[in-house]
């Protein structure tokens, strides 16, 4: 930075310089990756509680990286929602995991009805251009829109709320579902379930971890699966680890359920096999 006289505020130091350079680099790295094909999807099923049927499944970006291998979405999700290359990004795993789940449609016997959720960030949310780009994925990739489920943080609604309503309202007209995910961890305010126009409640992890050893948790899980119940919205519990915690949402009357006890986030041809052999409907 310029040497700045001792009244003179310095508006952009050494430190500001370096951390945008770091951006501009990040994003050109994010950049060159989307371009050489390096993102890949993985699919975690979504089972039927109690029967433990695959009903869905949820996309997962990846990063098959040259050097550093195969980087979970912690490593550059982050960064990619900084430098705002999430929104082509998180358009990239829309459009593919769409055209990948109609094609199980079309070909893998019983799998007619497999729903895919995809998880949308805020800054891509707020994109001016989402709702319209959401509809050519859905008109390009031939997937029936009743099949596909849009995952939107808390956090998120809190932020602009009459903007994210109408947003909310102008993709279901399309025909997709809506899911609020991590449920519990944001502002925790009911009132806006009643507001805004939603399907799906996601009840977080953390809340699932200990289901089965705190019985705080345990009535915190079920306060959240009557909650949903009342207000006619599904429930999916995340994270389902053990037997008991399995069966312990099964009888609070969960809807659904994801974790490692069923399946873990794997490729594309792993998952089709798993469809082959459920024949689910
Ligand atoms: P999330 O949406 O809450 O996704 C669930 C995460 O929990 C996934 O981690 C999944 O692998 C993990 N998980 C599922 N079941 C279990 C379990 O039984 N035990 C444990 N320990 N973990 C389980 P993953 O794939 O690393 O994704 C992390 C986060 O990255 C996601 O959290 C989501 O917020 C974000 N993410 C992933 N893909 C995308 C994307 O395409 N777009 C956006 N905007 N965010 C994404
Ligand atoms: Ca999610
Ligand atoms: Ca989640
Ligand atoms: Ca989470």
């Amino acid at each position: 930075a310029k040497t700045a006289g001792r009244d003179r505020a310095v508006v952009f130091d050494d430190a500001m310089y370096a951390d945008a350079v770091q951006d501009a680099e990040a994003r050109a790295q994010l950049e060159r990756a989307l371009a050489a094909g390096e993102f890949l999807v993985h699919y975690q099923p979504i089972v039927d509680l109690p029967s433990g049927r695959l009903i869905g499944v949820e996309a997962l970006v990846r990063w098959q990286h040259p050097e550093r291998g195969l980087l979970g979405p912690d490593t550059f999700i982050p960064l990619a929602e900084e430098t705002g290359l999430i929104v082509p990004l998180g358009h990239w795993v829309l459009a593919e995991s769409c055209r990948q789940v109609a094609a199980w449609h079309r070909e893998v016997p019983d799998a007619g009805r497999l729903r895919v959720s995809i998880n949308l960030s805020a800054r891509q949310f707020q994109h001016a251009g989402l709702v319209g780009d959401v509809a050519a994925v859905l008109r390009e990739s031939g997937i029936d829109p009743g099949r596909v489920v849009l995952e939107i943080t808390e956090s998120l609604l809190m932020r602009d709320t009459d903007a994210t309503i109408s947003t909310l309202h102008e993709l279901r007209a399309l025909g997709v579902h809506i899911a609020i995910d991590d449920f519990g961890t944001g502002y925790s305010s009911l009132s806006y379930l009643r507001r805004f126009p939603i399907d799906i409640l996601k009840i977080d992890k953390a809340f699932i971890d200990r289901i089965a050893t705190d019985p705080d948790d345990a009535t915190l899980a079920e306060a959240v699966v009557q909650l949903g119940r009342a207000l006619r919205l599904q429930t999916v519990a995340e994270g389902i680890e053990s037997l008991d915690q399995h069966s312990l949402l099964s009888a609070l009357g969960c809807t659904y359920g994801q974790g490692y006890l069923f399946a873990r986030p794997a490729g594309p041809a792993h998952i089709e096999a798993l469809l082959r052999q459920s024949r689910n409907s």
